[in-house]
């Protein structure tokens, strides 16, 4: 298979090389996202994401000079794009479970994808990850790499679906997003199980309304970008992944806008 001359372009300006795009050619389940997607790319300087499904898809990539982990973010990302099991818009989700177990599937699906590449292509750092920090994370998703091959092996003939929600669930939850650990060795960061949650909480409810009236010291900001560690530790006292969202003590209570527990 040969990439158009228009995606070769494309990629070629995002920060590809040519040997990375002969490499993704050899590859036929990127070939084939690549070949229906009729989205957006765009460089980005602020790590790699996508925003909007299928033709109304807008890839953000992060340029980075080692073309293997170029060729495994574009595989991520274009799952997130073109995937079956990716998650709709937050207000589809009537809870907080529901919302980010949609998030962790559709993040489980892409993961699936960047493995299958990584062992395609030979790329044997995938796994070592530095994205977790374990004091705040179940230590058995440290190393998630054996814990996803073992998952592939319990799933083996069954749905596709049900190993992505496996992997969503016991790996994805714990590990944190690329664009979410500033400062190395830090714990005021969050997972991706509490990112999601965070940001259903924070639409969802007055939280950020009553920790305003709370404290005297600054506000809590939905979307966390340009906040100190300070609404960090606060957002992880909400959101921590190991209380089901309900707090350090699992006695926070959430009342949704409409007076209903969250
Ligand atoms: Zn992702």
């Amino acid at each position: 298979m040969a990439l158009s001359q228009a995606m070769r372009e494309k990629l070629l300006s995002i920060g590809f090389s040519e040997n990375a795009l002969s490499q993704i050619e050899s590859y036929s389940p990127l070939m084939t996202d690549l070949e229906n997607y009729s989205g957006t790319f765009s460089v980005s300087s602020q790590g790699s994401y996508t925003i909007g499904r299928k033709e109304n898809a807008h890839i953000f990539i992060q340029p980075n000079a080692d073309m293997s982990s170029m060729i495994l973010t574009l595989t991520h990302e274009l799952r997130h794009a073109m995937g079956s099991y990716q998650a709709n818009d937050e207000n589809t989700y009537p809870n907080i479970n529901e919302y980010v177990s949609a998030y962790l599937l559709g993040e489980g699906e892409a993961l699936y994808a960047e493995y299958n590449a990584a062992k395609f292509f030979g790329i044997s750092a995938f796994g070592n990850t530095s994205a977790m920090h374990k004091d705040w994370v179940d230590v058995n998703a440290w190393n998630f790499k054996p814990t996803l091959d073992s998952l592939i092996r319990q799933y083996a003939g069954k749905p596709n679906f049900q190993l992505c929600q496996a992997i969503g669930d016991q790996i994805v939850r714990y590990l944190i997003p690329s664009t979410d650990h500033p400062i190395s060795g830090e714990q005021g960061f969050l997972t991706y199980g509490e990112q999601y949650a965070w940001r259903y909480i924070s639409q969802h409810s007055s939280v950020i309304q009553e920790y305003n009236n709370t404290f005297a010291d600054g506000s809590l900001n939905p979307t966390l970008t340009d906040t100190t560690d300070r609404d960090r530790y606060r957002v992880k006292t909400l959101a921590n992944t190991k209380n089901h969202f309900f707090g350090t003590a699992g006695s926070d209570v959430l009342i949704n806008k409409a007076g209903g527990l969250l």
